[in-house]
């Protein structure tokens, strides 16, 4: 299975959040390892796409588009900070 990194997924998180996001931090609330968003694992050969901590493996994020509207699931996440402005 083809994997990304999280700038693959730039536009969905866009347009789920409403801003850029691969700059935001998230927080895994598995290892406890804060990364970018682009940094992210991102598997989008899955049903939906999925996004798993670099370090650990365990998943993140999980993103379902189901008639036309994004199912966003982020309880792998511990924290999930503002994008930093560049
Ligand atoms: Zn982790």
């Amino acid at each position: 299975m083809t994997t990304f990194d999280g700038n693959a997924i730039a536009g969905t998180l866009n347009a789920v959040f409403g801003g850029e996001m691969t700059t935001a931090s998230g927080t895994c609330a598995s290892c406890g390892a804060t990364e970018l968003l682009a940094q992210l694992r991102v598997y989008r050969d899955a049903p939906g796409v999925v996004a798993r901590c670099e370090h650990c493996d365990a998943i993140l994020m999980v993103i379902v588009e189901k008639r036309g509207i994004a199912c966003v699931d982020v309880s792998g996440f511990a924290a999930l900070e503002e994008p930093t402005q560049l």
